[in-house]
């Protein structure tokens, strides 16, 4: 698919980092662009009845923090708030977020950031990130005044209180059903129908039956809600993880040797352990995670590729790994009640076994890409990325350069560049595979 950088920064619908808006006479573009990723995703009847959102802003209003969304038609919705960070967390149905230029105002108020964007098929989310703990002291939807517009308002008001409980909508004709109950009240009550997490046996034999194709999956990084890092120009990392992913896709399907799998295929936040569970799932052979990502310094440039550690090989990795690994926190999910490690003795046995093959792998794809692209310095770095930690799947993640340096954001805007990048990223798979059959035929 041919997709330029400016299309993309058009899609970018992201205000945490900036309140810049799609200038007006680039949206026709690029809601075309949304609207081709909707046919991919096979959703083109249901976008037309999406409520569209033409303003979004805060104020304040009797002490109180006051979120107003107009909406072309009534919308079902359900509020909550979450501690460690403190966040108000607001899910609408599936909206087509089409802002007046200059509507998006900054944060105000209890509330110091915000972002909004897809977090599974189906519902909206807002994420409300506050200074200070709040709770919802109400929210209701008022029916079109003089202006023609619905208006969702939420208050927000200091202090702890009904932590946990949320807010929604009354129950009205138009909604099917109510959500099932997967978790105690007291929780995040998002169930995300995807794969589960099951453990394997370690016995696994990860590479049988040569003559079927290979699976490889690969997972763009960030999406939907979670936008990753901000570009110079305002381009958001999830969507040149995505036109990476999908280039790499094109790259390795051209060989015929490979069934080819994507976490996910349109703007869509997805939990990091789902990420990992969809490899295991589809029984990968090998799993690659798209990043790239910003750093303090905007001089450093370079494509780096990292495998699973628990002690991160410098300072910078150790870094990344910690930033990249708080994407669920971004997104509004409560991971208060999950359990914090996944790993015990039978995983560890597996993890050594795959992470043998990870820095392998990684070895392969270093010395095609640095046929191509600038290299970051010691450019295989390791780190305890969760998502590399599939006990039994060889996975690496691309840091395919620094969307803090402006010549690194450049060439991951190109399409030509990216082109390029999946050529080696395809050789390098290729090699890495070579290699495993070989091993098997001894
Ligand atoms: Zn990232």
């Amino acid at each position: 698919m041919k997709t330029s950088g400016a299309r993309y920064r058009l899609m970018a619908l992201t205000l945490n980092l900036c309140t810049k808006i799609m200038p007006l006479a680039g949206r026709l573009a690029g809601l075309a662009l949304i609207v081709a990723f909707a046919v991919l995703a096979g959703a083109s009847q249901a976008r037309a009845q999406l409520a569209v959102a033409s303003d979004f802003r805060l104020g304040i209003h009797a002490k109180k923090t006051r979120l107003v969304i107009e909406l072309s038609q009534a919308v079902d919705y359900r509020a909550f708030a979450l501690a460690n960070p403190d966040r108000i967390v607001i899910d609408l149905p599936e909206i087509d977020w089409r802002m007046r230029p200059g509507s998006v105002r900054r944060a105000e108020g209890l509330v110091q950031g915000f972002r909004f964007g897809l977090v599974r098929p189906g519902t909206s989310r807002v994420v409300l990130d506050l200074k200070r703990p709040g709770y919802i002291n109400g929210a209701f939807l008022l029916p079109p005044g003089d202006g023609a517009m619905y208006r969702f308002v939420l208050d927000i008001a200091a202090g702890r209180q009904s932590l946990g409980k949320s807010l929604a909508s009354a129950p009205a004709a138009r909604r099917p059903k109510p959500e099932p109950k997967t978790r105690p009240a007291a929780r995040d009550k998002v169930s995300i129908r995807q794969p589960r997490l099951r453990f394997p046996s370690p016995a696994r034999k990860p590479y049988l039956g040569r003559a079927k194709r290979h699976v490889v999956v690969i997972d763009p990084g960030h999406g939907g809600i979670d936008p990753g890092a901000i570009g110079p120009s305002g381009i958001a990392e999830k969507n040149i993880t995505l036109a990476a992913a999908r280039a790499i896709k094109a790259g390795l399907d051209r060989t015929g040797r490979y069934k080819v799998l994507l976490t996910r295929g349109r703007d869509m936040f997805i939990q990091l352990r789902h990420r990992v569970a969809i490899a295991r799932d589809k029984g990968a052979e090998l799993f690659i995670s798209l990043h790239a990502d910003t750093i303090r310094n905007k001089k450093v440039r370079g494509l780096s590729v990292y495998t699973l550690s628990e002690r991160a090989s410098d300072k910078e990795a150790g870094e990344l790994a910690m930033r990249e690994n708080k994407a669920d926190l971004i997104a509004g999910i409560d991971l208060s009640g999950q359990a914090s490690g996944v790993t015990n003795i039978l995983i560890d046995l597996a993890q050594r076994e795959s992470m043998n093959e990870s820095a392998r792998a990684a070895g392969f794809l270093v010395a095609e890409l640095k046929r191509v692209t600038r290299l970051l310095r010691n450019t295989h770095r390791f780190a305890g990325f969760a998502v590399l930690k599939a006990p039994d799947v060889p996975s690496l993640l691309i840091e395919m350069g620094f969307l803090s340096n402006a010549r690194d954001e450049r060439s991951l805007r190109s399409a030509k560049f990216r082109r390029r990048l999946a050529g080696a990223v395809t050789k390098g798979i290729d090699r890495f595979f070579s290699r495993v059959e070989q091993a098997d035929r001894e």
